[in-house]
């Protein structure tokens, strides 16, 4: 069995790793963002500004699933919170404890996340 405390403690580090990746993914943005505006008078033809296009690119999806993995894991700390976690939501079974230590937000069993994979977990 999984204890609580440790299912909440690691919740709690997981929701502050990703909040600080999404400050420094933020931060790191908003320079790309700037340098983009800096290189805007060249063309687009310009080697840099391609490159900071694929990165400001790829920093946005970053941060889109970063968000979505905070509030994941707020999610998760809730139905802690009432006793819920572990459970799938979609069938009611135990999510089972290895796929929770990998996914400690997951909200369905194996089973019905590979059923339903468009859902994110
Ligand atoms: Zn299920």
């Amino acid at each position: 069995m999984t204890d609580p405390d440790d299912t909440e403690a690691s919740l709690i580090a997981e929701r502050a790793r990703t909040s600080e990746l999404i400050e420094s993914m933020s931060a790191r943005l908003a320079s790309v963002i700037e340098a983009t505006a800096d290189t805007a008078s060249d063309d687009e033809h310009d080697p840099e500004g391609t490159t900071l296009a694929v990165e400001r690119g790829q920093l946005v999806a970053q941060l889109e699933r970063s968000r979505v993995r905070l509030e994941e894991i707020d999610a998760a700390l809730e139905r802690l919170g009432r006793g819920a976690y572990g459970r799938c939501e979609t069938c009611g079974e135990e999510i089972g404890a290895e796929r929770l230590e990998v996914l400690p937000a997951a909200r369905q069993c194996v089973r019905c996340a590979a059923k339903n994979s468009s859902r994110r977990w």
